[in-house]
């Protein structure tokens, strides 16, 4: 856990009575493999490991190349939360001996949010026939659903939604695929991250361990009116996020979804703007 979608994962299986070791880090810190090892080395009880892609929180990407063949090696069933890298940054689940990926149609898919999917080895899958503590969990019935009956969803299905996913994946396939998408995404975040250190925001995260998902940026000084600053740009068209990190005073930029170099300038220009007039000057500026 370095992030809050890594704690959400304890609070999850809290409500399903499922016993948990938490391997804590500082948000700003990614996860390392040898501490996961060492873990695992403590606790040869545990059966499955599960952690974040990209945490969201502060937009550091945990290097799963790294953890998860290490762990997958042990014999232990491996789970990432990859909500907000799928699609955005390449992931090779069997080379990497991913068992289970998680992920939705709403974030670097770019289609609208409604569903939440599984990329499950399938091997992996057929053991957990009868595991389920949720009926609408049931992962291994749900899947029997869509093999035997043409690809039925057993409740409901969000049709909409669905259209809406197809189309996102048409689009990501037309831009090329997800190589071109990470490489877009990189360039925007090379671009914020640098355009913004020149105007004197400095990222929370390290280059190295940044996705190029959301950057979170530390507050100018500790006068720094996030409300005024957020006002600002909204009023401009760009809504930005509050900051997410427990102990620094922070916020976040993201740019997934249909955003390019000229909005990233564009955005660029504002933050200029108001940080020249109203932060280093204490001029009001509306
Ligand atoms: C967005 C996100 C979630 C939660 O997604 P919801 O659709 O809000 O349930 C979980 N994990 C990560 C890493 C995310 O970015």
């Amino acid at each position: 856990m370095n992030g809050a979608y890594g704690r959400r994962m304890g609070q999850i299986a809290d409500y399903y009575n499922i016993v948990h070791v938490d391997l804590e880090f500082a948000e700003d810190e990614p996860v390392t493999l040898e501490k996961v090892l060492t873990v695992l080395d403590d606790h040869p009880e545990v059966t499955h490991f599960a952690t974040v892609h990209c945490e969201t929180t502060t937009g550091i990407l945990n290097p799963i190349d790294a953890i998860i063949p290490a762990v997958h090696a042990r014999g232990v069933v491996t789970i990432v939360d990859a909500m907000s890298s799928f699609g955005g940054v390449p992931i090779d689940t069997a080379a990497l001996g991913l068992d289970y990926l998680i992920s939705s149609s709403n974030k670097c898919i770019q289609g609208v949010p409604g569903f939440g999917f599984i990329i499950a080895n399938r091997t992996a899958l057929a053991r957990t026939e009868g595991n389920a503590r949720s009926l609408s969990l049931d992962l291994y019935d749900q899947n029997q659903s869509f093999n035997q009956q043409h690809g039925k969803w057993r409740f409901t299905s969000p049709t909409h939604v669905l259209y809406a996913f197809h189309q996102a994946l048409q689009e990501l396939a037309a831009e090329g695929g997800v190589p071109a998408r990470f490489a877009r995404y990189t360039r925007s975040e090379h671009q914020l991250r640098q355009g913004m250190l020149a105007l004197g925001y400095a990222p929370v995260i390290a280059e190295a361990d940044q996705s190029p998902i959301i950057t979170s940026f530390k507050y100018p000084s500790a006068a720094f009116d996030f409300h005024a600053f957020y006002a600002y740009l909204k009023d401009r068209g760009f809504i930005i996020y509050p900051g997410k990190v427990s102990t620094i005073d922070s916020f976040r930029i993201g740019n997934i979804g249909e955003v390019y170099t000229g909005d990233i300038q564009q955005l660029l220009r504002w933050i200029k703007t108001y940080s020249t007039v109203r932060v280093q000057s204490g001029r009001k500026i509306d």
